[in-house]
């Protein structure tokens, strides 16, 4: 584990300064040590951590180099973040969803009876991203760790027999013929 630093003194300048437009000099002297590294740093606190800092790709009122950590940032162990979700629509999901997994009707920091640990949300995709689903309002929503790994297993049960054949059927003769082909390559039959 990476030992408190740089991170730990950015969080603690940008919390002094909640609400307010900081620009990337005073972050960079907060962080003191590790100067490189506090660019990664801000991106870790928005992307993993969930803090609504904002920069002038968010917010036209902002110029380059500028920051604004607009409200309080949430509870570290409360919330999950997928990295392709802006902080903005996380956000929506979430206020939408009332903090509560969609599936079991867990809240962010209730205790997991399953677990026995503080439940963590993450924002899940109704239709998941490998069949087309997109990462709109729509298409979201809260889950705890939990009902979010029992929904990945779902999308990742195996096409059964009835499905293969009635696709196969579909299929024009030509492809049928080349699944024929492929199969009996793959498994040696005659
Ligand atoms: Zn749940």
């Amino acid at each position: 584990m990476r030992k408190p630093g740089s991170k730990e003194r950015i969080k603690r300048f940008l919390l002094k300064n909640v609400g307010r437009v900081v620009t990337s000099h005073q972050i960079r002297d907060a962080a003191g040590r590790s100067v490189s590294e506090w660019a990664r740093r801000v991106r870790e606190l928005r992307e993993d951590e969930g803090w609504p800092i904002l920069t002038h790709n968010d917010s036209a009122s902002l110029k380059p180099g500028e920051y604004l950590l607009e409200r309080q940032p949430p509870q570290r162990t409360q919330v999950a973040f997928s990295r392709s979700i802006s902080a903005k629509l996380r956000a929506q999901v979430l206020d939408r969803n009332g903090f509560t997994c969609q599936m079991c009707g867990l809240a962010a920091g209730d205790t997991d009876p399953v677990t026995g640990r503080k439940v963590r949300l993450h924002i899940g995709h109704i239709k998941d991203k490998s069949l087309g689903g997109k990462d709109e309002l729509s298409n979201l929503r809260a889950l705890c760790s939990t009902c979010n790994q029992g929904a990945k297993n779902i999308t990742a049960e195996k096409p059964g027999r009835v499905w293969l054949l009635s696709q196969v059927r579909r299929a024009s003769q030509d492809d049928q013929l080349a699944v024929f082909e492929w199969l009996r390559r793959k498994f040696g039959g005659t």
